[in-house]
């Protein structure tokens, strides 16, 4: 008979739970996964919006999958199937009151971008070339970071702007990791850069092509690993919130959870595999994490995210996945539409638009109606001349606590000791982008999740050191 010493207990059921949970059950360990929403996602989940108007599919945010990793890019077209396109990506920025390409291509900004920004970013960034040859002082900050290899007017015009707004601080108070986890040579100045200068390394560039899934969302590709662990026997429970991680003697135990029947109930496991947000794992210990850690974990923030979606009377909008908005007197910093991922995402005489606001959990953005959201994001939008007031048939939201894991000056300190004090506790492991607070994007998540699968079967595999960073605002 089985005992509990066999289970793995995953916790979390994102992309990182759900694929670790496809291999491990696939290699025919003892599974259960606990998702405390009613379905599988995570971050990249879907849900269906039906009114008289249609049915639409919507993401939190826009998901676009590609993977350089050859497992990762395989297993999850695999897990799929027939379930998936294939879209060229196609995007643009908002950049003194017109739309750019994104990536900007050198003879479109050359003759779309203002000639005194254009000559002043070629200036600047020749500036800091030469100034790089004779020094080479530590980046203390993200501002600092990105001066140093695109130039101070790139900085001004996108990065910064951009960056403030989507975290809400200053650039001198995010730390330097982010820019060199987030921004690759692959970015806004380097289609410039190495279209005239041609450097002779060649930087990873953007890929051209993403998968999505043909219907139900990026949402399904989550759920996909998951099918295929409950095939291979693996129990995947949805609905269930962890609500204490339990230790005895400095080993996990298991947890304790609030069940489907919302009934509370003990589930012991001989290995807990961690992909809930390490400052929630950490809180939930039982016994308690000493006050010191507490109050590293207190340190740890994130930034938080609305979603205001908007139904329009219309065929389409934009043929762009995404738009950034860096313009710091609109409060919308990205817009996308699901219909440019599949047709299946919205009828055929209606779009969908989602409109993304950054905030903070219970400021006054996170504490808007859906009708003061309305009124924000129409007006943005009515701003920049893409959509009139009467066009919008109706609007609702979603929020999103743990959207981003904010990297302010401090951070890794506090999160080294966070993870040194979940590291101690035997028995017990973290991966993914919450359980490591590491900004990644899903092929990351899902490289976390096998690694860390691999590990526990016994190979050698470390899923801390999943290599991550590819794209600019991913
Ligand atoms: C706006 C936005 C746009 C993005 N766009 C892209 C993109 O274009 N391309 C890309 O590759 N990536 C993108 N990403 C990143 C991608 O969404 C994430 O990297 C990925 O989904 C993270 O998966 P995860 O499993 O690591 O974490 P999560 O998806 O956050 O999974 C953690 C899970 O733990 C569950 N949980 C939390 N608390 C409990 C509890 N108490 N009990 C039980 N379960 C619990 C949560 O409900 C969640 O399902 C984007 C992210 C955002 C926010």
């Amino acid at each position: 008979m089985a005992s509990d010493d066999d289970r793995v207990l995953i916790l979390g059921g994102g992309l990182a739970g759900a694929s670790a949970a496809h291999v491990l059950a696939r290699a025919g360990r003892r599974v259960t996964l606990l998702e405390k929403e009613a379905e599988i996602g995570g971050l990249a989940n879907s849900l269906l919006h039906e009114s008289e108007h249609g049915r639409f599919w919507y993401d939190f945010g826009p998901h676009r999958f590609h993977s350089v990793d050859q497992r990762v890019h395989e297993e999850t077209i695999a897990v799929l199937g027939d379930n998936k396109v294939e879209r060229a990506r196609v995007s643009r920025i908002l950049l003194y009151d017109q739309f750019f390409d994104y990536p900007l291509k050198l003879s479109k900004a050359l003759v779309q971008l203002p000639k005194p920004v254009m000559l002043r970013a070629i200036f600047d960034y020749f500036v800091q070339a030469t100034k790089n040859l004779f020094t080479s002082p530590k980046d203390r900050n993200f501002e600092e970071w990105v001066v140093r290899r695109f130039g101070r007017k790139l900085y001004e015009i996108f990065f910064g702007v951009y960056t403030a707004k989507t975290w809400g601080l200053p650039c001198t108070k995010i730390s330097a990791d982010w820019a060199s986890q987030r921004i690759s040579q692959a970015s806004l100045w380097d289609t410039i850069v190495k279209s005239v200068f041609r450097p002779r390394k060649e930087a990873r560039s953007l890929v051209s092509k993403f998968h999505y899934p043909a219907k139900g969302g990026v949402g399904e590709i989550a759920k996909s690993f998951a099918r295929s662990a409950q095939g291979n026997g693996a129990e995947v429970r949805t609905g269930v919130e962890v609500e204490a991680v339990l230790v005895e003697n400095g080993r996990c135990l298991g947890v304790r959870a609030r069940n489907e029947r919302g009934e509370t109930e003990v589930i012991k496991a001989g290995t807990v595999l961690n992909t809930m947000p390490l400052t929630l794992l950490v809180r939930l210990l039982e016994p308690g994490a000493p006050a010191e850690i507490l109050a590293h974990v207190d340190a740890l923030k994130h930034r938080s995210m609305v979603f205001v979606f908007l139904v329009l009377d219309r065929p389409t909008l934009t043929h762009d996945h995404w738009i950034y908005i860096p313009e710091d007197t609109l409060t919308v910093h990205r817009l996308s539409e699901p219909k440019n991922f599949s047709d299946d995402c919205a009828p055929a005489d209606k779009t969908l638009i989602c409109a993304e606001i950054t905030c903070d959990f219970g400021d006054e953005i996170w504490t808007k109606t859906d009708s003061e959201l309305r009124e924000v994001a129409v007006r943005d939008l009515v701003k920049i001349g893409l959509i009139k007031p009467e066009e919008v048939l109706e609007t609702f939201s979603h929020r999103e606590l743990f959207a981003y894991p904010l990297y302010d000056l401090e951070y890794r300190e506090h999160l080294e000791a966070v993870l040194a004090h979940a590291d101690g506790i035997a028995h017990l492991d973290t991966t993914g982008r919450q359980g490591l607070f590491k900004y990644n994007n899903m092929d990351h998540s899902i490289a976390m999740g096998f690694t860390a699968a691999d590990n526990l079967l016994g190979e050698d595999a470390d899923h801390r050191q999943v290599a991550t960073g590819d794209t600019y605002f991913g």
